[in-house]
């Protein structure tokens, strides 16, 4: 059912630029998103405008972090598949100063609860433009929060270990290699997928993995897809189908094990049904294997060398630029959030992840430097002997 809705609302962001969209025909489209909210509901809602209305219409929200802006829209249709959004029709107009009562109690609105509306704001911009910084959270402080201090977008990291990892849990068969879809072709032949529609889907192993994870305050039951699943255990999707299919469980107890006793960042949102029925559920958005944690002795150390780095790498544009695919990894979720997170970090934060990477390698050569050190000192001592006979 696609109904068209006349909405007046305050403007709580609006994307710096509009975004190029290249059609299946290769038709150009533009679009940008602007997040808006009012006193019916806590969770703001995003709004694509798409061509013409993302340009000179937009461009006139620019001062939306100034100032908070009652604005129309019309005819805008319902987005269902991420949730509830809407987006701009080809009758879609933005009123900019919009009149009448509706527009008048918001106006009034918006002057009365400001702390709400800047709050509701400093969200959304944390999520369009996230630190870093994972916001880590214990399983039992996880089922504490409640729908209503929540944002559909909003991400969380849990570390756990998974206690009692099963192979019978494993679910391993043949699939799409782009959308993981189940396909009845052998393995290895491209063919056409009619589930993503893309033109180079070639039929390929794949896993999920069913199973319950810990950490020391409670549990939570995930399922994770094929490329997580692959992260998890360290194995490709056809070494873990064939441990399956072989039921090889010699194999997956070395698997079992590292489960237990290696520490997972595990990434948390809560489901769309949040927006339904206000029940909060929590939905596995993706992992990160941590890496060993250095001693306190090596933390000094590498905060060192981090320092020194630093004004190293800080000298040097080409390297600063030259990372930018790492944080696609670090946030890549299917969402359009991967590309605010893109956008957002600033060089600075890219290069705090070089030098993580640089930190590493320096470890690694820790041995070569004092070896280095030994030389030199070798050198003054040496210096001293043709004092002797
Ligand atoms: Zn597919």
């Amino acid at each position: 059912m696609q109904g068209k809705y006349d909405v007046v609302a305050v403007v709580l962001f609006v994307e710096e630029h509009s975004l190029e969209i290249i059609s299946q025909t290769g038709r150009k489209n533009y679009v940008r998103e602007i997040v808006i909210t009012d006193q019916s509901n806590e969770q703001p809602v995003t709004v694509s405008v798409w061509n013409d209305l993302s340009e000179h219409d937009c461009d006139r929200l620019n001062n939306w972090a100034a100032k908070f802006q009652v604005v129309g829209f019309t005819s805008l249709r319902t987005v269902t598949r991420r949730g509830f959004a809407l987006s701009s029709w080809m009758s879609t107009r933005i009123i900019h100063d919009p009149i009448g009562d509706r527009a008048n109690v918001l106006k009034e609105w918006t002057k009365t609860t400001l702390s709400t509306l800047m709050d509701r704001q400093a969200r959304v911009l944390k999520v369009r433009y996230p630190t870093n910084d994972k916001v880590l959270l214990t399983i039992a402080k996880l089922q504490l929060r409640k729908a209503a201090m929540l944002f559909k977008i909003e991400r969380f990291w849990i570390r756990i270990t998974i206690p009692n990892g099963e192979l019978d849990k494993v679910n391993a068969y043949t699939g799409c290699s782009i959308c993981s879809k189940r396909t009845t072709v052998p393995v290895g032949t491209p063919f056409y997928c009619n589930v993503c529609r893309k033109s180079d889907c070639v039929s390929a192993d794949r896993v999920t993995f069913k199973f319950e994870a810990t950490d020391d305050t409670g549990t939570m039951s995930f399922t994770t897809f094929n490329d997580d699943t692959e992260k998890l255990f360290g194995k490709s999707a056809s070494e873990i189908c064939s441990i399956k299919n072989t039921e090889d469980y010699e194999a997956f107890q070395y698997i079992r094990y590292l489960l237990q006793t290696k520490p997972v960042l595990v990434k948390v949102g809560p489901t769309l049904t949040l927006s339904r029925n206000n029940v909060l559920q929590w939905q596995f958005k993706g992992l990160e294997i941590e890496q060993t944690t250095p001693d306190t002795n090596e933390k000094a150390s590498l905060q060192k060398m981090d320092d020194e780095l630093h004004e190293l790498l800080d000298a040097s544009e080409e390297i600063k630029y030259s990372h930018n695919n790492e944080l696609a990894v670090f946030y890549s979720e299917s969402e359009s959030l991967s590309q605010a997170a893109e956008i957002a970090n600033s060089p600075k934060k890219k290069l705090r992840r070089k030098l993580v990477c640089v930190m590493m390698m320096a470890v690694v050569n820790t041995p070569v430097k004092s070896q280095r050190k030994k030389e030199t000192s070798l050198g003054s001592s040496s210096a001293a002997i043709p004092d002797q006979p």
